[in-house]
């Protein structure tokens, strides 16, 4: 069976290709010719996700995978969140964002520095006469915002999140050790059992 999945950030198009592709095919929106997005003006990580996956859904009348993902930092409530990537602006740069948050952070303590990732995986898919089956998984990855820019690895918000378990940043796992706990590793997971439990014959 194969997915498109509507994204254009190449990161995350290897992590789901590592978690789904030895059981599913999934092309790129790029290699399907999609090069428009929907606009994110949901609220929640469940509606973002679904608003892109229709997108890509209706214009190319196959299923497809959508993820929306961000960072809920307790003592900012609302500021990230579904906004994360538009924080302080898109173009702006995540040492620019991530110093910034730091900043804001500045002598809050240990136990108000609670933070997690979030991650919806949605699937659209196009039934013959019938309104299109959706499925979603949403998982989190928690732990607390740091209080310096550590690690190179994985992006964006990264080098902040600080893992207790770990003694360490999300930035300081090699990809492997991250997609193992991450919200969209275990979201990417939950939607490859329940589209195997869906769709057995095809695969
Ligand atoms: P989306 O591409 O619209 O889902 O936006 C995701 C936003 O959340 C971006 O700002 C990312 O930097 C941030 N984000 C999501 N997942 C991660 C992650 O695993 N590490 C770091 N930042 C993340």
């Amino acid at each position: 069976m194969k997915f498109i999945f509507a994204t254009k950030n190449e990161g995350k198009l290897r992590e789901i290709k590592a978690v789904l592709g030895d059981s599913f095919e999934i092309v790129s929106q790029k290699e399907a010719g999609i090069f428009g997005e929907a606009d994110e003006t949901g609220e929640t990580f469940e509606e973002n996700s679904k608003l892109k996956a229709l997108y890509v859904m209706k214009k190319t009348g196959l299923p497809v995978l959508a993820d929306d993902s961000g960072l809920e930092i307790d003592c900012m409530p609302g500021e990230l969140g579904v906004h994360s990537a538009r924080f302080m602006g898109h173009d702006t740069s995540y040492d620019i964002k991530n110093a910034e948050i730091l900043k804001r952070l500045e002598g809050v303590p240990d136990e108000k520095r609670s933070a997690r990732f979030v991650c919806c995986i949605t699937a659209a898919i196009p039934v013959e006469g019938k309104e299109s089956l959706i499925l979603q998984a949403k998982e989190t990855m928690e732990g607390q915002i740091g209080y310096k820019i550590c690690g190179k690895g994985g992006f964006g918000y990264d080098p902040i999140f600080f893992l207790p378990q770990y003694g360490c940043t999300s930035a300081e796992l090699t990809a492997d050790e991250k997609n193992a706990i991450s919200h969209r590793g275990k979201a990417l997971r939950a939607m490859r059992k329940q589209l195997l439990d869906n769709f057995k014959e095809e695969v």
